[in-house]
């Protein structure tokens, strides 16, 4: 008789095989459950996670003080035991074969890179810059930098820049994500200030997205939203039927960027209703009549008009905004990569205001940020505002400052550094020779890609800091100086709710690769300007100096007394003034007691003007800057495509996880109706040409997007080949969502 399988004694069946090893699961300890043996710590710790602004915790599991694996932090305030794919996998990128493990230095002879020393590497830095700066003067030098590294490292950059080498102009990636809503609060509160915290999603009853597809972009917070036990109404305003509108009880599929109108005619529609809030008003804003005045011909035809929307479905969005006992505002990219984005923000915030929805819980004009530490950035990066929140212009901040950090106040630039694109333009004309790029990848990710990169060849001296040898912008480098990545050194990074998270190193940096913090220390070194950051000895002692920055400015923190005061803490949200006596949260987790309670900000109503009082700020919509015609007859919009993808792939791509939850190579999504037109077949390659480059992709048919329109996700090469070098005249941030292009068969 033939034995079957599951007997003991079967040829078939092995119980002590190298397999069952690997399948056996053993206790992980620490609250793990169980595990497979092999992965099974020796002891646990927490570190916020190094993509994006969300802000979750993760434990990672150590095994000898090295990671071996991740699992969401169950209690963290934030994300409450939940990850997103790419905090699971968070790991993998530090692995890849591409990481740079020594400083490369390009070879003029052939033209391949040679690696060196750090001490040659640093001093053909100094070398370089310098002889830059002694020929050309301190206009001639630049550096672009990442909301992604450590606040710690990103403000000893700014310091080092500006006031230990004599540089000027610097700007961050920030521009391309967050620079609308750095403005757009700075002019109507009178700081860079977002106003809630996540608890807020889980209070409102009518919670309103606009340009913004949660589900995939902060997948987290989208799982706040479904825990808000109010049932709330949820309006989608976004041209793209996303995974977010799908899951919607409003989707306004308007026209691309008729988002200004809309929401001044939501203004005009909500006055006349006699639904505004006009004691709130009185009491904290300035502006208002004028605002009302100016509304005057947003009226309900001219909008339905200019959106494409039926009157029914304006109406409806005005009456969920009236009726809502606590409306929240919420919006993203959609809103801040446009050609008139600042007021589209501020159109926002006004209709927060003028409802009195802010300051309360599940309320407030929301932006969401991008990077993980983009409000860093804003904060201390010390590019284009002077550091936490001054202005290079103000001689009363420079010398605030120039006493705080013990340094001679001429040291100072007294106005500010040019934006991103001025920089870019910059280089085009030849007046920036010299450029030092950290941890970002703009041959990529910079908007009209091939003009950018034309700029980057006539460079006489490029620098890329990077985790990688192989990124696109790395690839054109005179000189790399590899850097240790997220989870390979501790800092600070600040997420969309203003909490202040801890990272921390948890796996070595590979070969020769030194943190960012690491480098800049070193490069003050070899500058001969050392002794200036003599303070900023360490990623703590330089969160002590971030302290004293803050003091009495609206992001006091020195009420936060250490690393360990913020890993006891879960996080704190600024402000924290060191004034403060804030009780613990009881109803937070045990670990986390010491929390101090979840923070809002303007529950008393005072704004950061001089006078207390928030401003209405308002103008004309704009024309875009390139319409469809005959021979571009298509608006491209570009944006996130998987919960799997991390911006330009750097490191998205490197885990065969991540990769397997993302399309293959780049898709176009085109109506039905578009590609019967230009018979174009589902999943074949087409040819996509705007005026400015040409790409291939793969036709995704489908009508989430709205005839006319087509979408590609940013996160390939090609996008940005296509999209238009136009800017919002405020912010300065590229307008990333709205370009003519025709897609044809190839
Ligand atoms: Fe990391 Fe953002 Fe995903 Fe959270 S939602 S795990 S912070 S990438």
């Amino acid at each position: 008789m033939k034995k079957s399988v599951l007997q003991r004694d079967s040829p078939l069946r092995r119980w002590d095989g190298p397999l069952t090893a690997e399948l056996t699961l053993r206790p992980g300890d620490f609250g793990l459950g169980k595990v497979p043996a092999r992965l099974a710590p020796d002891a646990v710790t927490s570190l916020v996670c190094g993509f994006c602004s969300v802000g979750c915790s993760l434990q990672a599991h150590l095994q000898n003080g090295h990671a071996i694996s991740l699992t969401p932090d169950p209690e963290y305030p934030v994300n409450l035991g939940l990850a997103c794919p790419k905090g699971w996998e968070a790991l993998a990128p530090l692995a890849a074969p591409d990481r740079a493990t020594t400083p490369l230095l390009r070879n003029q002879k052939t033209q391949r890179f040679d690696p060196v020393d750090w001490d040659h590497a640093l001093q053909v830095f100094t070398l370089k810059f310098k002889a830059l700066l002694d020929q050309h003067g301190p206009e001639s030098i630049a550096f672009l930098s990442s909301g992604q590294i450590c606040t710690e490292e990103m403000a000893l950059l700014g310091a080092l820049f500006k006031f230990g080498m004599g540089g000027l102009h610097c700007d961050s990636n920030t521009r391309q994500c967050m620079a609308t809503s750095h403005v757009a609060y700075k002019q109507s509160f009178g700081f860079d200030a977002p106003p809630y915290t996540y608890a807020d999603l889980e209070e409102s009853d009518v919670s309103i997205f606009i340009g913004s597809n949660l589900c995939v972009a902060h997948p987290i917070l989208w799982q706040r939203v479904l825990r808000n036990p109010n049932r709330p109404e949820i309006i989608v305003i976004d041209p793209r039927k996303t995974e977010t509108a799908m899951n919607a009880t409003q989707h306004l599929a308007i026209a691309p960027k008729s988002d200004l109108v809309l929401l001044y005619g939501a203004a005009r529609a909500l006055i006349r209703r006699g639904c505004v809030q006009l004691q709130f008003v009185d009491a904290h804003t300035v502006g208002f009549e004028d605002f009302v005045r100016f509304l005057d011909p947003f009226t309900r035809e001219m909008v339905c008009a200019a959106t494409g929307l039926s009157c029914e479905a304006f109406a409806r969005f005005v009456t969920a905004i009236a009726g809502g006992r606590a409306v929240s505002f919420w919006w993203t990219m959609g809103v801040n990569q446009g050609h008139e984005a600042t007021r589209t923000a501020q159109a926002v915030i006004n209709l927060a205001l003028m409802t009195a929805n802010i300051g309360r819980p599940g309320t407030g004009a929301n932006s969401i940020t991008g990077q993980c530490n983009a409000m860093g950035s804003r904060l201390f990066s010390n590019t284009t505002t002077l550091l936490s929140g001054r202005s290079f212009a103000n001689a009363e901040h420079r010398l605030e400052v120039g006493n705080i950090l013990g340094i001679p106040v001429e040291r100072i630039p007294t106005h500010d550094s040019q934006p991103y694109h001025q920089i870019v333009q910059r280089i085009e004309e030849g007046t920036i020779k010299g450029l030092w790029i950290i941890g970002t990848n703009p041959s990529h990710s910079w908007i009209d890609q091939n003009r950018f990169n034309e700029g980057l060849s006539q460079l006489e001296f490029l620098v890329v800091q990077d985790l990688y040898h192989s990124t696109e912008t790395a690839r054109q480098a005179d000189l790399i100086l590899p850097a240790a990545g997220w989870g390979e050194k501790e800092g600070t990074f600040i997420n969309s709710e203003r909490r202040i998270g801890l990272v921390k190193k948890i796996a070595r940096a590979p070969g020769q690769a030194l943190a960012d913090f690491h480098i800049f220390q070193l490069i003050a070194h070899y500058w001969g300007c050392g002794p200036m950051f003599a303070e900023w000895s360490s990623p703590p002692a330089a969160f002590q100096v971030l302290k004293k920055l803050s003091k009495d400015q609206p992001c006091d923190i020195t009420g936060i007394r250490d690393y360990r005061m913020l890993e006891e803490s879960g996080g704190i949200q600024w402000p924290c003034p060191g004034r403060a006596s804030v009780p613990p949260d009881e109803s937070a987790p045990l670990r986390y007691q010491t929390n101090p309670r979840e923070c809002r900000l303007f529950e008393d109503g005072r704004f950061y003007h001089p006078d207390g009082k928030a401003r209405f700020i308002f103008e004309q919509p704009r024309e875009s800057p390139e319409r469809a015609n005959a021979e571009y007859p298509l608006l491209l919009i570009t944006g996130r495509g998987t919960a799997a993808q991390w911006h330009t792939l750097t490191r998205s791509g490197k885990s065969d996880i991540l990769r397997r939850l993302q399309p293959d190579g780049l898709q176009v999504e085109i109506h039905p109706a578009d590609a019967a037109r230009l018979r174009v077949r589902p999943h074949t390659r087409v040819r996509g040409f705007s005026r400015r480059g040409s790409i291939y992709a793969t036709a995704m048919v489908t009508p989430t997007v709205q005839q006319g329109q087509v979408f590609m996700p940013m996160h390939y090469e090609g996008t940005n080949q296509l999209t238009l070098s136009a800017f919002d005249p405020h912010s300065h941030q590229p307008s990333y969502k709205y370009c003519a292009v025709c897609i044809e068969p190839s």
